[in-house]
């Protein structure tokens, strides 16, 4: 049975993790004009205390691919896939579910959940949903489906708080959401608000990969500026606390 390591490592090779700075949104780090949030997160609900990218999925690229194969390749192809992402997962959250729990004012979160697939076609099959409930280990224990999607046909796309429906009253209790594609936010941060709404306490997100376009604007140069190979030792948040060496000294 390959490690975690093992499984995680060539994601590294790709995988672009994203840093705040000028120019990004503060929501969901999407490369902005200048602005400090970008449009999205600007007009969309705004219901997340917290939300973490562990990468950028770029349109097209290696990761994006794997982000859909996983779901929608034939088996055993979907199944690697699955492997491979449910490793970056373990990796990076027993580094960084700290990182994102400090940031809501918590240790650590109470419930661990993820965001229904938004696939009307795939309603009865949830591949995120498995690969996290039975593969991932720091979080798989605490795991619970907290929400289902409600009936009523809501715009895709589109921040709705009648997208999902809770399960079950939350109590005050700090929730982990995770997802595998933030592109609008309009599933994650309807998620929030529908779980804020059942009486969770703080709401974080943590996606495996920020969509964006090469082509948009200068994204392209803002993407290759980026720290390579990935840092695992660092995430969006505690790259702010402890920036990497850079070659470059004084
Ligand atoms: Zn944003
Ligand atoms: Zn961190």
């Amino acid at each position: 049975m390959p490690t975690v390591a093992e499984l995680s490592t060539p994601y590294g090779n790709f995988m672009l993790g994203p840093r705040h700075g000028p120019g990004v949104c503060r929501v969901c780090l999407n490369p902005t004009d200048g602005w400090g949030c970008c449009y999205a997160c600007a007009h969309g609900g705004r219901w997340l205390d917290a939300m973490v990218p562990i990468s950028y999925s770029v349109a097209g690229e290696q990761l994006h691919h794997a982000l859909a194969c996983y779901k929608r390749a034939p088996q055993p192809v979907a199944r690697e896939f699955a492997l491979g992402l449910a490793a970056v997962l373990w990796r990076w959250l027993r580094t960084h579910e700290r990182c994102v729990a400090r940031t809501v004012g918590e240790t650590s979160f109470q419930l661990v959940t993820t965001v229904p697939s938004g696939d009307r076609l795939r309603a009865g099959a949830h591949p995120l949903q498995a690969m996290v409930a039975e593969l991932v280990e720091p979080v798989r224990d605490r795991f619970e489906p907290l929400l289902t999607r409600s009936s009523k046909a809501v715009e895709l796309r589109c921040f709705s708080r009648e997208r999902y429906v809770a399960r079950r009253e939350l109590d005050g209790r700090a929730v982990l959401l995770i997802d595998d594609t933030w592109t609008t936010g309009a599933n994650a941060q309807s998620a929030a608000a529908t779980l804020k709404a059942a009486g969770a306490g703080p709401v974080a997100a943590v996606v495996i990969g920020r969509h964006v376009n090469r082509g948009w604007r200068d994204n392209d140069e803002r993407l290759r500026a980026l720290p390579t190979p990935f840092d695992w030792e660092r995430c969006a948040l505690c790259a702010r606390e402890r920036p990497a060496q850079t070659a470059r000294a004084g």
